[in-house]
């Protein structure tokens, strides 16, 4: 008999829909059906409280940590755990998918390892991680995990239930034991993620499986020109200091330069401006941008941000204003393990499917957990690259299969063949 060349799911596919499709209903609106699940609300917990039962249900001893981290755990009760999550909060008027998917197929592998690996000598564990979107503060249940929550942080930061001391007394956590989510690195013998992409290359590309090769780096800042208010009728144009002037020359010739001379997937975002006194008949006195630039590698976020800010320069000269710069924000990238994108490629290719190397240019809990152990990452595609939106999507096949590799690079971490 010929052998058979499709791939051999392990995983239960009605199964695996089933849950995406009952997790969903939880925060899910009557009209639009986006998902308003943010961390720690009431239909957070309720989904929690879902995601628990099937925990137990597939057999995993299941902990709530101190920063409201679920993790279902399978095998040797102590030791390294090869780790598969993401995390089910949700932006407002989320999708389905983003976050949901990555957990649920975790716990699909647990169900494999339990039905297929009877006696495991090793440990598994799935991880729900609270609030990757940042409600109250970015990532805090991965951060918290690995040790990376500052008090100052949890003090300062509040979302749309109040302060984040107050949501969490209520959830029943307390803001002052946080720290005590922290776990060593030697906890972690590997840790997986399965996303969607949320951008449109996948489905350009016509390929159904990314890999990542690492999460893009990120620099948020804001350049504030100063000139001087003054009457739009009677100030000839050559004679202002028109801050907005700037501003806006500063903006096209810093798109032209990123188009024309960085990579590709070098990523520059004006996302707001504010202009003083703002009236229609006055010459702005201030004007200020904010801006973002992510890539993959450092060296190009600081070579963008040193040729925007001489743009910045020479566009205040030529308009005879004045500029500042502030950085707001700076994330450094994160590489996926050389050895974890060895296994998910060969995982892939052993059956038959064809895979893609690619940056992620948003953020994930995978950013963190590769600052401690060997961390890897799937994303399949997103139907015309939709998220943070209700009509999130991803083919059911390309779903199955996505959650399958991601079944066998565990079992292939494991040494479980
Ligand atoms: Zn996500």
């Amino acid at each position: 008999m010929a052998p058979a060349t499709r791939p051999k799911p392990l995983v239960c596919g009605p199964r695996l829909l089933a849950d995406l499709e009952a997790l969903s209903r939880f925060g899910r609106r009557a009209t639009d059906h986006g998902i308003d699940r943010p961390a720690y609300s009431p239909s957070y917990r309720a989904a929690l409280d879902w995601l628990r039962s099937r925990m137990e249900e597939a057999g995993l001893t299941v902990r709530m940590d101190a920063a409201g981290n679920l993790i279902g755990r399978l095998g040797r009760s102590s030791g390294p755990a090869v780790v598969c999550g993401s995390h089910i909060d949700t932006v407002p008027g989320g999708g389905a998918l983003d976050g949901a998917l990555g957990v649920v197929a975790g716990l699909e592998v647990a169900r494999q390892l339990t039905d297929l690996v009877p006696g495991l000598t090793r440990a598994y564990e799935v991880v729900a991680f609270a609030d990757e979107e940042g409600a109250y503060l970015s990532e805090i249940g991965v951060r918290a995990m690995v040790g990376d929550v500052s008090p100052d942080e949890v003090r300062s930061a509040c979302g749309p239930d109040g302060p984040l001391a107050d949501v969490l007394s209520r959830f029943g956590l307390n803001a002052a034991d946080l720290s005590l989510a922290a776990r060593p690195p030697s906890d972690f013998a590997a840790y997986l993620e399965l996303h969607i992409e949320q951008g449109p290359v996948l489905q350009t590309l016509g390929k159904r499986i990314g890999i990542v090769t690492e999460i893009v780096g990120l620099l948020t800042g804001d350049l504030t020109f100063f000139g001087e208010a003054n009457h739009a009728g009677t100030t000839p144009l050559p004679m202002r200091k028109d801050a907005f002037r700037a501003a806006a020359e500063t903006v096209s010739a810093a798109f032209a330069a990123v188009e024309t001379e960085f990579p590709a997937e070098t990523r520059l975002t004006f996302g707001n401006i504010q202009l003083a006194p703002g009236a229609a008949n006055v010459v702005p006195a201030t004007a200020k941008l904010t801006y973002e630039i992510r890539a993959g590698d450092e060296a190009l976020i600081d070579a963008l941000h040193s040729r925007v800010l001489a743009l910045a320069g020479r566009a205040a000269q030529r308009c005879r204003v004045e500029v500042a710069d502030r950085t707001l924000a700076r994330d450094a990238a994160a590489p996926m393990a050389p050895e974890m994108i060895a296994t998910l490629e060969s995982v892939a290719s052993a059956r038959g499917v064809e895979t893609v190397r690619m940056p992620s240019g948003a953020g994930h809990d995978a950013q963190v957990m590769a600052g401690v152990c060997p961390t890897g990452m799937i994303f399949v595609p997103s139907i015309d690259g939709v998220s943070h939106n209700p009509s999130e999507r991803t083919d059911v096949d390309d779903i199955l299969l996505g959650a399958s590799l991601l079944c066998h690079a565990v079992f292939d971490v494991l040494g479980c063949r």
